[in-house]
């Protein structure tokens, strides 16, 4: 059986909780434990598929095809264990399965109520595979005193008390804000939120205290004293330059040492940390630069291609590169012309919906083939860089997406990109209508690309003849056009299985031209870069060499 440990924040949000619990899977790992990360979301949405990037940052698409919450990205980017569906749930769902089962008649009659029925739904989603790892790590979204979270506090509490004694722990995220003024730290808050959590009957056993400032050993003993927790279990968590830096930075202030005494597991197993050391090595000891133009219409926030950034770091580090991202707003391009992207040595066009901001990315497509600049269009990327090669070579100047003309209510496009109906999934026929429900309706998770012999996409994949990466789409390029478009010259270079759905496209006359319906970015790890960027990377650095 799994020993829990349970991951909550107070005084602020955006303390950095994902990465904290995400950095202590990593070490818990480096010790030689399976671990597996889950979110808790108090959300009332049922998964974040229908909430825009703007309100909630990148939706992050696993596999089994669930769109979760961005921290499972980090989840995934710093332990490697590939996110389940039942890694993420929100409230939203939580309430949604009890009362399909109250409209079910499962509760034989009784009321329905938040404790036992709502905390008995979380208590049993905690359960899931839990005998599978050594360490299930549950992060609770939001801070303590939310309304929303209430039932998951609940929860917990009642998981913990019905386990064997020593089977859970709480390690709590909080932040010492620092008075210039006066010139101190203080710790009035994390005693307020600790407070807080046990006015619910929790307890934590590690503070991970964030700061800006070094914490001095008083305020420590201090925190240890008042808040009720070992002194070397209050953890410093000071900024950090990158992200990766995180698990390097945890181990040294004690974090998985408090961890595993809170467990009481002693002696603890040694560390092996080369992996981090090595992705440190990476970023540290990386020569040159490359800047890339990002070109979508998320560009406001930047969670919301928060595995696109990482990916290109990811893409930098394969190449002991540094990496310069910059988000470029494609109605900007529309305004104000494609200059807006000279000088950079790459261009990703990358995934998005509806149709504002559509033309830019047509333009910046068109930019790319023609100037050589190496490309990489992903999901929407590769619909507008078919489209722009549809207008441009193959002499359909109407080709547009039918996504479009949903929008507008009526035609105007010729349909290069259609919506899909039914598809193929593993030994299923899948069968969607264009009323459906929005959420949870798309092509979704892993599916399988044949890629052709000779292709570039294949040889940046080691010669491989198939690849499988996460889509998450609604239309999809019309295969039915192939043989114009390839004479024009844009070779459709990776299939679905069955033939039937075009994966990769790319320019075969031009350095780097590639599209792929599937997120590349969304399976790339420092330690295990996508491929697709570690050698757009690597063609954009070697475009810098011909400048
Ligand atoms: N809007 C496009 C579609 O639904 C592309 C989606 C995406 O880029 N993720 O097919």
């Amino acid at each position: 059986m799994a020993r829990y440990i349970f991951i909550t924040g107070g005084v602020v949000s955006s303390l950095g909780k994902g990465l904290a619990s995400a950095a202590l899977g990593a070490l818990l790992q480096a010790r030689g434990y399976s671990v597996r990360l889950r979110k808790l979301d108090p959300y009332l949405n049922v998964d974040p598929g229908t909430m825009s990037p703007f309100e909630h940052g990148e939706v992050f698409v696993t596999d089994d095809g669930a769109e979760t919450d961005l921290d499972l990205g980090h989840y995934e980017r710093f332990t490697g264990v590939s996110a389940r569906k039942t890694d993420s749930i929100s409230a939203g769902r939580i309430y949604s399965n009890v009362l399909d089962n109250e409209r079910r008649g499962a509760y034989l009659g009784k009321t329905i109520q938040v404790i036992p029925h709502v905390t008995n739904e979380i208590k049993s989603f905690l359960e899931i595979g839990s005998d599978e790892v050594d360490f299930m790590l549950c992060e609770i979204g939001g801070t303590v005193g939310d309304i929303e979270g209430l039932p998951f506090f609940e929860a917990i509490r009642q998981f913990t008390h019905e386990r064997p004694r020593g089977e859970c722990i709480l390690m709590h995220l909080t932040l010492l804000p620092y008075l210039a003024a006066s010139g101190e730290l203080k710790t009035k808050p994390t005693q307020h939120s600790v407070k807080e959590l046990q006015s619910i009957g929790l307890a934590p056993d590690v503070l991970v205290c964030r700061s800006e400032q070094p914490i001095p050993e008083k305020e420590r003993a201090k925190i240890a004293l008042f808040c009720n927790v070992r002194p070397d279990a209050v953890i410093p968590a000071y900024d950090l330059k990158s992200i990766y830096e995180a698990p390097l930075a945890y181990h040294r202030a004690g974090l998985d040492r408090a961890v595993l005494d809170a467990f009481q597991i002693s002696p603890a197993p040694r560390p092996d940390l080369t992996r981090w050391e090595d992705v440190m090595d990476r970023l540290n000891n990386a020569e040159g630069k490359v800047q890339i133009a990002v070109v979508g219409k998320y560009t406001q926030l930047e969670d919301a291609y928060k595995s696109i950034a990482e990916a290109l770091t990811h893409g930098g580090m394969a190449n002991r590169t540094r990496v310069r991202a910059e988000w470029i707003d494609s109605e900007r391009l529309e305004r104000e012309g494609t200059h807006l992207l000279d000088g950079f040595n790459g261009i990703i066009v990358p995934g998005g919906f509806g149709e504002r901001g559509t033309e830019g990315m047509i333009a910046a497509a068109r930019y790319a083939r023609e100037k050589k600049v190496p490309y990489l269009g992903i999901c929407l990327g590769m619909q507008m860089a078919v489209i722009e090669a549809a207008r441009n070579l193959a002499g359909l100047p109407d080709a547009g997406s039918e996504e479009f003309d949903h929008e507008a209510g009526k035609q105007r496009f010729t349909p290069i990109v259609y919506h899909l109906k039914e598809w193929v999934q593993g030994n299923y026929m899948v069968n969607r209508s264009i009323d459906d429900d929005k959420g949870g309706t798309m092509r979704l998770g892993a599916y399988t690309a044949v890629l052709a012999p000779d292709s570039r996409i294949s040889q940046i994949y080691d010669g491989a003849t198939e690849i499988e990466d996460r889509h998450r789409h609604r239309y999809e390029v019309d295969a039915s056009y192939r043989a114009q478009l390839e004479a024009a010259g844009l070779k459709f270079s990776g299939m679905s299985p069955d033939g039937k759905l075009p994966e990769v496209v790319e320019h075969a006359d031009h350095p780097w031209f590639i599209g792929v319906q599937a997120h590349p970015e969304l399976k790339s790890k420092p330690f295990e870069p996508a491929p697709l960027f570690a050698d757009f990377i690597r063609a954009a650095k070697e475009i810098e060499r011909l400048v």
